[in-house]
């Protein structure tokens, strides 16, 4: 591949790490476009109470297929997105979209969009909240935003603000992934959260006998309980982890085994075949 085709200085790069800045820039050119050229969709994974099993709601997953590349999953294209600027944008239209898609529903199920810190670093995202509300005509207490605790991590308090801002709203807050970041009591105290999503992994270990992670488990439940919030079992996939969750005493759970994240027909479905009871638990 050298230019000179011998021991020349070409031979410095190292072909991994070129191939992946390669990539990385074919994969932002086609993101600038992916929303405007109609290639991303989003999914809705159903949201359960976790005593009953019955749905209170979904979580916005979003879904990416490139004409040419396929399916590219979000671990890989969010932070991609993130870094690039272009989140904000795509952020946007998830929002919208996701609202208007719950406002159609024929029972009141909660819709939970995962946010991105970058997003609210601009001070104009609560406007974007506010006017996806009215636009679409979703109650407020019907959207949950879910965000991670890196909104905390950088300099200055500008995040927090517009988290007061939208919280004025009268919008849900879930803390997403709890127990995989930074992890700090502190904020939790701080920050009007609705819930806690406890991170999947913490989930399997307990599944898995593991006493400090079912320990962990036990005091974030007893910790959400005592301050009012409700607790999510992230990626639970079998009976015997939703039994597991339950004895813990979380309130709500999702996973593969109460639901794969769906087309939104499907979604719609699902809300139409259940009891407003049901939902409103
Ligand atoms: P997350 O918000 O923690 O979402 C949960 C992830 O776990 C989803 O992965 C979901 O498909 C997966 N999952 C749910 N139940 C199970 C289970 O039982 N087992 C296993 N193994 N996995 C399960 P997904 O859809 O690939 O999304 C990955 C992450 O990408 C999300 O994690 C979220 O951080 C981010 N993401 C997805 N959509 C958006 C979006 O619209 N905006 C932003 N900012 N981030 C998004
Ligand atoms: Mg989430
Ligand atoms: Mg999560
Ligand atoms: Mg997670």
């Amino acid at each position: 591949r050298s230019k000179d085709g011998g021991g020349g200085m070409f031979h410095a790069y190292e072909p991994q790490l070129h191939v992946a800045a390669e990539e990385r820039r074919v994969l932002e050119f086609a993101l600038r476009a992916a929303v405007e050229q109609g290639q991303m969709h989003l999914t809705y994974q159903p949201v359960v109470n976790a005593r009953t099993g019955g749905l209170l709601g979904f979580e916005a997953l979003l879904r990416w297929t490139h004409p040419e590349f396929g399916v590219i999953p979000p671990a890989k294209f969010i932070p991609l997105a993130e870094e690039t600027r272009l989140i904000p944008a795509i952020g946007e239209w998830v929002l919208r979209t996701a609202c208007a898609e719950a406002a159609r529903w024929e029972q009141p199920a909660r819709i939970a969009v995962n946010i991105s810190s970058e997003q609210l670093h601009s001070p104009a995202f609560a406007t974007t909240v506010a006017d996806a509300l009215a636009s679409s005509g979703l109650a407020p207490g019907r959207l949950e935003l879910e965000v991670t605790e890196s909104v905390f991590l950088r300099e200055g308090t500008s995040a927090v603000a517009t988290l007061e801002r939208i919280l004025d709203l009268g919008v849900q807050l879930s803390l997403d992934d709890f127990g995989t970041g930074y992890s700090s009591l502190g904020y939790l105290a701080h920050t009007r959260f609705n819930s806690i999503k406890i991170d999947r992994g913490f989930v399997q270990s307990a599944s898995r006998g593991t006493k400090e992670a079912i320990a962990i488990i036990r005091a974030v439940v007893a910790l959400a309980d005592s301050l009012g919030m409700a607790t999510t079992a992230e990626g639970v996939e079998t009976e015997d982890e939703h039994h597991m969750v339950q004895a813990i005493g979380c309130t709500r759970a999702q996973g593969y085994y109460f639901g794969q994240p769906l087309p939104v027909q499907e979604a719609r479905a699902l809300v139409s075949h259940t009891g407003r009871a049901t939902i409103a638990a």
